[in-house]
């Protein structure tokens, strides 16, 4: 799926707030960059991205949360609603405002315009109007034969001439018909790229068709130069709003959908296969959601509630610094650890610690290996629980036979204890040079 690239990197984004442990400059300058790698490699335009990205920067640092809400439900709200205004904001909708509704499809070869003329009808079939299809590609041998087919599949009148070369007498031809419905489809011609020739077939049609809305049909596959096709085809014929197709192809898409949906005219549908069905509405807000792995704002808010707060994360570096951990103390901190992203981050809780940098494979523990460490833990008693020390090698070949681990698996875990109990102790002396030389890390200046 288009801008599947997209949401992954946008979740892994949130995932970061989510598990951050506060809301603070550097995690927002963070954030801005993730975006903007995310959105730049989708396609879309550099400017927006930077307008885009300087708004939820502005509004992460300046705004205050609303009451009941944390800092870091507040950001992820922000990221939320400035994508969904980037999208264009609350969607916009084809409204059958009289009858017959008429509406004009344009676009070059080859982007779905034909195709999308059968969903539209059964969308507004659906809906309950009286549709009927016209043909006026006079280019494209067997383009009536095509929307015939579709026609005749949804049970849809198709009004054509194929022995007809211009289109006006087309539409001469069945205009008394016209009346009769409450929705009428006008599919026209293509060209491969934007011809004067187009240009002028096009002003010439919409003069006598007097459309009430010109839909431009443009491929996600077409990218970024899609904001220059809409603004074209809307110098030609005012258009009224947008259907990006094809959206279930392999296109990076973010182009296409992101340039259309803040020009004049928003992306008001997105065709997501090539069946009458595969049609939908497009809806900023359900898009994003989507985009972002969740059904909604709320379903996000709620994940964040679910990860660890700043208070037990304070909790923890305390009994860090106390340093008088078991093992057991040492499983339940590097889990947690696991879980809210790497130990630098309880490092900032600690005066003084927050711009040392520490190589981050020294302070993460595997998933694989927390597992492999806690079959240790259940096959080692209780006092050798409490005091590591006293494990001698003879035990350990004891422990590794009782857990299905390796002499070097329990060995490994008890080095890790006894480095994080001297870690502690030398955080407790506030001797961080010698600490960090220990631990391959450096401290600014030295
Ligand atoms: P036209 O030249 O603009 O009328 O384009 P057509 O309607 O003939 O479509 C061109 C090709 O794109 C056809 O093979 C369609 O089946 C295909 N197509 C149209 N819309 C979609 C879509 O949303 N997804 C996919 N995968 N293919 C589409
Ligand atoms: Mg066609």
């Amino acid at each position: 799926m288009v801008l599947e690239k997209l949401g992954d990197a946008l979740k892994g984004t949130l995932d970061k707030i989510t598990n951050a442990l506060f809301v603070d400059e550097k995690l927002i300058n963070e954030l801005v960059k993730d975006i903007q790698r995310a959105l730049l490699q989708s396609d879309v335009n550099v400017k927006m991205v930077f307008d885009l990205t300087k708004k939820i920067k502005e509004r992460a640092l300046k705004d205050e949360p609303p009451a009941g809400m944390t800092k870091k439900e507040h950001l992820i709200k922000i990221v939320y609603d400035e994508l969904v205004i980037f999208l264009g904001g609350s969607g916009a909708k084809v409204e059958i405002t009289k009858k017959p509704f008429i509406i004009m499809l344009v676009g070059l070869f080859g982007n779905g315009k034909t195709t999308t003329a059968g969903k539209l009808g059964k969308y507004f079939l659906k809906r309950g109007n009286k549709v009927a299809l016209i043909s006026l590609d006079v280019w494209r041998p067997a383009a009536y034969e095509q929307l015939f087919q579709l026609g005749k599949q949804l049970n849809i009148t198709v009004y054509g001439n194929p022995k007809q070369k211009n289109p006006t007498e087309i539409y001469k031809e069945f205009e008394t018909e016209f009346k009769k419905y409450d929705v009428l489809i006008f599919d026209t011609a293509g060209r491969d790229a934007l011809s004067q020739e187009l240009i002028s077939e096009l002003e010439d049609i919409n003069k006598l068709v007097k459309p009430d809305e010109s839909l431009l049909i443009i491929g996600a596959d077409v990218g970024q130069t899609a904001e220059k096709q809409a603004q074209a085809f809307h110098d030609t014929c005012k258009i009224t709003g947008v259907i990006i197709t094809k959206m279930d192809g392999t296109a990076k898409g973010g182009g296409a959908l992101i340039a259309c949906a803040i020009t004049k005219a928003p992306v008001k549908f997105i065709g997501i296969g090539e069946k009458v069905d595969d049609f939908e509405h497009f809806e900023p807000e359900r898009f994003v959601g989507r985009l972002l792995g969740m059904g909604d704002l709320q379903s996000l808010l709620e994940k964040a509630r679910e990860a660890i707060s700043e208070e037990d994360a304070e909790d923890m570096s305390k009994r860090l610094l106390k340093g008088d951990f078991t093992l057991i103390d040492l499983y339940d901190q590097m889990r947690a650890m696991n879980k809210m992203g790497p130990l630098t981050k309880i490092m900032e809780l600690i005066p003084g610690f927050s711009q040392v940098k520490l190589p981050k494979e020294a302070l993460q523990v595997q998933e694989g290996k927390l597992k492999k460490w806690k079959f240790i833990m259940n096959s080692m008693t209780q006092s050798e629980l409490e005091e590591p020390d006293d494990i001698t090698s003879k035990r350990i070949d004891r422990i590794s036979k009782g857990s299905g681990t390796s002499h070097t698996d329990v060995k490994e875990l008890l080095k890790q204890y006894e480095q994080a109990k001297k870690m502690a102790k030398m955080m407790r002396g506030g001797n961080l040079q010698k600490m960090m030389k220990k631990m391959g890390g450096k401290l600014p200046g030295m």
